[in-house]
């Protein structure tokens, strides 16, 4: 039988880097050529069309049949000029991947293409196979997908995509986008109410997100010789190579031609979409990298990051590359995140978080704070993922401890805050105090930066870097701009009641933030995230450290996360109970099929090349020994090699015997089963037994690529 790894080996060395064809030197000239936004749109219809879908982003407002008509037309008009055929409902159903079907403008009745507005404004896709959660009824599955005005319409391939959001008939949502939007109108209003102690003018305010996309890239012939990749996206197995992340050495460093030639290609692509990306960089471990567009209106910032993991993939396959988008692909190097960079910003262009301004950046700076400290374990339920878990809480940036990290020149700030129980400087004095007020001075806090920090303030934004590289960071970001969006509501309260007892506006402010600064220190933390010391710090502090998603998701059906998401209209409880069993069914799921894997990587691929080696040690030491040659290294050896054999062998029953003891549980118990009783109670035993044997077994027979090879052959 031929050894996929050996070949693939051949193949990957044999790779030549492909040219890419850029449209042209200029960006301009090409950018958004595959995107319909509200600048195309303002071009294409009447004056009073536009106005009404500008009012119905706005209000909400239902759009009537005239105007969705025109828009339709408009679209169909721009996408038939360039080659499109088919249109597709573009959706986020709760599977985690984007969802399509696509139907063609061409009306065979009356021969020509045709796009109805209402067919634009609303559909009915088959949906009774996307999880619920319990929602529907297997014989009530309907579900609606509806127009998402807010987010530009893309081409893909030769079909026009049409963001939307995703309801069940009974109006419940059962998708990630329709929650960020609900949760865009929560901060949208407390944000602003609170923005207008300050500044009576402000009408709006709006999240905006840069997310930074981290990344592996593998060649796609070791990809395929390697089940656990293909099916679980990380390594099950792999023994560390002789050379890893030592040497930091990838780290920034120059891009290989081949990576080099597929980023540009992908970016391009990603540009023609309207996606600004704008960094790329290597990132730590060999074969990491990242992407970080320029950051956006957070509702579609979020959709074009899932449309660019889309794109990326699929740029790849061209230069013979897999991208990895796990959140651990390799065990011992570092994992792969996705950093939420999260701001807020008036209708008239201030940064809420911009430092300028004392006591107005102050009041959003703190409220923050509290809110992190109040509702921590939200957020933690919120990145909470199967894969996720190898980072959070595992050696790894960031822990599963929620805290905020600020700088030093704030820390100091507010620590002396608490000690003297006022906020109280003169305008001057505050900037100074602050030292704030010079952007050098930030930069500082800029270049010291603490990467292991969940949750960190850089200089004008935060930054969740909590979130998973393969996640949707819808859910992250709804439920932090909920979190804020209560906080800033009892502030405004707050500040109110004391201006009705009489204080003074600003003296009130100062008041409600001294009092929070106290009570929300325990969330602030400066030092290693990733030492043990904090782990029991924060214990002393009171802060959750939940490793586990089984146990983590329950953070967002407890009692406080219900209450504040009805509030504000985020998720009535029926939603977030569906989302939860969802999100524990496919974490149970994941988990199995992980399992499953394993055994059959091990059983099937492992033992015969380990008991073939065996068999030609024993062959060869008998032959030895007939000679009179000593033979105790070769038989050291098959003892070693079959030792492990056994362990492979019996954990492998072991964990399939347990996986069908827990098999009848109900839900919520399975998939904490899962993550006691087989993840760890088996994985790492049954990986280091096959780690070992790959350390011992004749290279020429390993069936599985090395973590050499994938890491450094490209
Ligand atoms: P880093 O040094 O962490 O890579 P960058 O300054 O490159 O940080 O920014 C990372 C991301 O943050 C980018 O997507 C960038 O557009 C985004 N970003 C910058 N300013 C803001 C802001 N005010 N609000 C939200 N995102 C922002
Ligand atoms: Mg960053």
């Amino acid at each position: 039988m031929t050894n996929l790894r050996l070949s693939a080996v051949e193949k990957a060395l044999a790779r030549f880097t492909k040219s890419v064809e850029v449209p042209s030197k200029k960006i301009s000239d090409y950018f958004g050529e595959n995107s319909f936004g509200l600048d195309k749109l303002k071009a294409a219809v009447t004056v009073d069309v536009y106005k009404k879908v500008i009012d119905s982003i706005e209000t909400g407002a239902k759009l009537d049949d005239v105007t969705a008509e025109a828009v339709a037309a408009a679209l169909k008009d721009w996408a038939v000029a360039k080659g499109v055929t088919h249109y597709t409902h573009w959706f986020q159903p709760l599977t985690g991947s984007s969802a399509e079907k696509h139907d063609s403008f061409f009306d065979s009745l009356k021969g020509v293409e045709r796009f109805k507005g209402s067919t634009l404004v609303q559909q009915e896709p088959d949906a009774s196979s996307f999880p619920n959660g319990g929602i529907r009824q297997t014989n009530a599955a309907r579900g609606y997908t509806g127009w998402d005005p807010s987010s530009p319409f893309f081409i893909v391939e030769e079909t026009l995509c049409i963001p939307t959001i995703f309801v069940s008939y009974t109006g419940d949502t059962l998708d990630y986008k329709a929650p960020l939007l609900k949760a865009q109108e929560a901060i949208n209003k407390a944000a602003t109410k609170v923005a207008q102690l300050f500044d009576p003018s402000v009408q709006n305010v709006s999240s905006s997100l840069g997310i930074e996309q981290e990344y592996f890239l593998v060649d796609k012939a070791f990809f395929a010789a390697r089940p656990d990749l293909y099916l679980t996206g990380r390594t099950l197995f792999g023994a560390a190579p002789a050379k890893g992340q030592q040497l930091d050495d990838h780290y920034f460093g120059s891009i290989a031609p081949r990576v080099y030639s597929f980023m540009r290609d992908f970016e391009v692509e990603a540009l023609k979409l309207g996606i600004p990306v704008q960094t790329r960089h290597n990132e730590v471990a060999p074969g990491q990298f990242e992407v970080a567009p320029l950051f956006e209106e957070i509702n579609k910032a979020v959709d074009h990051n899932l449309l660019m993991m889309d794109v990326m993939q699929k740029v790849a396959d061209k230069h013979d590359l897999k991208v990895l988008l796990h959140e651990k692909p390799f065990a011992g190097l570092n994992g792969s995140g996705k950093h939420n960079n999260w701001s807020l910003i008036t209708d008239n262009g201030r940064n809420l978080f911009d430092p300028e301004g004392s006591l107005y950046f102050l009041t959003f700076l703190v409220n923050t704070i509290k809110a992190m400290h109040v509702y921590a374990d939200m957020v933690r339920g919120s990145i909470a993922s199967v894969s996720n878990d190898h980072r959070l809480g595992a050696n790894e940036a960031p822990p599963a401890i929620m805290s905020v990290f600020l700088g030093q020149t704030l820390t100091d700030f507010l620590d002396k805050v608490e000690e003297t129980g006022e906020l109280v400087y003169s305008t001057e004095d505050a900037y100074m105090e602050l030292g704030i007020e010079r952007i050098p001075g930030l930069k500082l806090d800029n270049t010291d930066r603490n990467r292991t920090s969940p949750f960190a303030f850089t200089g004008n934004k935060f930054e969740l870097r909590a979130v998973g590289s393969t996640q949707n960071s819808a859910t992250p970001m709804a439920v932090l701009n909920t979190v804020v969006a209560e906080q800033l509501t009892q502030f405004a309260e707050s500040v109110s009641a004391k201006i009705e007892a009489g204080t003074d506006k600003e003296e009130a402010i100062r008041e409600v933030l001294v009092a929070y600064i106290k009570e929300s220190k325990a969330i602030r933390f400066e030092g290693d995230g990733y030492s043990q010391e904090w782990v029991e710090e924060a214990e002393g502090r009171g802060l959750s450290n939940e490793k586990d998603t089984a146990r983590a998701l329950k953070f967002l059906v407890s009692d406080q996360a219900k209450e504040v998401f009805a509030k504000h209209g985020v998720f009535n409880t029926r939603e977030i109970e569906a989302r939860y069993n969802v999100w524990m069914e496919i974490y149970a799921t994941k988990l199995s099929i992980e399992a499953t894997t394993m055994v059959d990587i091990a059983l099937t691929r492992v033992l015969p090349a380990a008991s073939t080696y065996v068999g030609k040690l024993v062959e060869t030491a008998a032959s030895a020994k007939s000679l009179g040659i000593d033979a105790e290294g070769m038989v050291t050896t098959i003892k070693e090699v079959s030792g492990l054999i056994d362990k492979v062998k019996v954990t492998s029953s072991a964990m399939i015997a347990d996986l069908e003891r827990i098999e009848e549980l109900e839900e919520e118990a399975h998939a904490i089963a899962m993550c006691d009783e087989i993840k760890h109670k088996h994985f790492d035993t049954l990986r280091a037994a096959v780690d070992s044997l790959e350390k011992l077994v004749d290279d020429a027979l390993w069936p599985l690529p090395k973590y050499s090879e994938m890491l450094f052959l490209k």
